[in-house]
């Protein structure tokens, strides 16, 4: 349930690196990977051969002559293995299976009911995983919204591993599922231990903001080293990238934001049981419950959003104070941490309002150094986000138990 915690330095040129500068096309040859790595050809050949025997990587023809015999082209193998992925929302799951460069093979969105407990729900959308790797379509028929083949094809392959994202704070040592405030049954469940009765491949359980975090830093920012992603839906959260790799802490609790307190008059009551805390005063849920406080009655979160599009008062003043809110903690974040990006994905980063002002709320609060050549920018929209950062999860775990 571990993965590769190695320092950043000692990855340079490691297999995981040579895998994603072949997966993105930075590198199609041996030699453009010991020129990328400032590896010698001979240490470079061995990790590839190495990555090749586990399947990691292929030989596809021969490349561009430059005279003398034609140079050996690698990719990533893209029918022969994939990755099972899940992405859990409060009341749908993203699930898919990708292949071993992180590129989604296959996207489904599921409708999901948190409350009907865990088993009953992570049984189902494991069961549609291993479908979907088996190549044999969805279990359920029933429901399916927006389900796609997102690179044609069939799927089937050997499944490697499946990650799995959770919307609530999850024990990276031992994929259980801690104190979450919009799970109930969910607490103390053992995540891991549950897949791992169902499925024979390594299983990795995140949260969700990590998944997230993970996902927009290999395919938007992967040469930036230090990142941090808040993911603003219905929660809040946010997820650390630290000298290229997901920071998690001791527990697996880092970047986890939402109960840090903030400014607010009056201060609304938090799940957790304090009042304040920027879960309750700028999550998507909290606009919802604001706003039905102040007589506007409004069903959830889409609901808000269509509120804020067209101009009403109430709606436009909460997000802002919203943003207000995210900016004062994200400025002692960024003040702390110095990070290259700060990136705002979740159905929240569509909301101008909001943005706008945790944008003048980071510059205003923050060190200049800090905020010199600092980057603020939206996560790319993308529904497969959550399900790429998850396949990242597996991928570095298959990387990293082939030394
Ligand atoms: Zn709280």
């Amino acid at each position: 349930m571990t993965i590769d915690d190695a320092p950043r330095e000692a990855l340079r040129g490691g297999p995981r690196e040579l895998l994603r500068w072949v997966a993105t096309g930075a590198a199609v040859s041996r030699a453009d990977l010991s020129r990328l790595s400032g590896l010698s050809p001979s240490t470079v050949s061995q990790r590839v051969e190495a990555l090749i025997n586990q399947g990691l990587l292929e030989e596809a023809g021969a490349g561009q002559s430059r005279g003398g015999r034609r140079p050996r082209q690698l990719a990533v193998p893209t029918g022969g293995a994939v990755v099972g992925a899940i992405d859990l929302g409060a009341h749908h799951a993203r699930i898919g299976t990708l292949d071993l460069s992180g590129r989604v093979v296959q996207g489904r969105t599921l409708p999901v009911r948190i409350e009907d407990g865990p088993e009953t729900v992570l049984g189902a959308l494991l069961a549609e995983v291993t479908a979907l790797a088996s190549g044999g379509g969805a279990v359920s028929s029933g429901g399916a919204d927006g389900a796609s083949l997102a690179s044609g094809g069939g799927a089937a392959g050997a499944l490697r591993g499946v990650g799995i994202g959770i919307p609530g704070p999850v024990q990276h040592s031992t994929g259980r599922i801690v104190s979450p405030s919009r799970m109930p049954g969910w607490n103390g469940f053992d995540v891991a231990a549950f897949c791992a009765d169902r499925v024979d491949v390594p299983v990795i359980v995140d949260n969700d903001a990590n998944l997230m975090a993970l996902g927009a830093h290999r395919t938007a920012h992967a040469e930036m080293d230090h990142a941090v992603y808040i993911k603003a839906g219905t929660g809040i959260g946010s997820g650390v990238i630290s000298s290229g790799q997901l920071h998690r802490g001791a527990q697996g609790s880092a970047g986890d934001i939402s109960h840090c307190r903030v400014v607010a008059d009056p201060a609304p009551l938090c799940s957790c049981g304090n009042a304040g805390c920027l879960e309750a005063v700028a999550s998507g849920a909290a606009l919802v419950t604001a706003l039905r406080e102040q007589g506007v009655p409004v069903d959830d979160l889409t609901g808000v959003l269509r509120l804020i599009d067209d101009g009403d008062r109430h709606a436009t003043a909460l997000a802002r104070q919203a943003g207000r809110a995210i900016g004062e903690i994200l400025a002692v974040v960024v003040n702390f941490f110095n990070p290259q990006v700060v990136a705002i994905g979740g159905r929240l980063a569509d909301c101008e309002p909001l943005l706008a002002s945790m944008r003048a709320t980071l510059y205003e609060r923050c060190l200049p150094l800090a905020t010199q050549t600092l980057l603020i920018e939206r996560v790319a929209t993308s529904q497969d986000i959550g399900i790429t950062g998850a396949a990242h999860l597996v991928i570095d775990h298959v990387v990293a138990a082939h030394p």
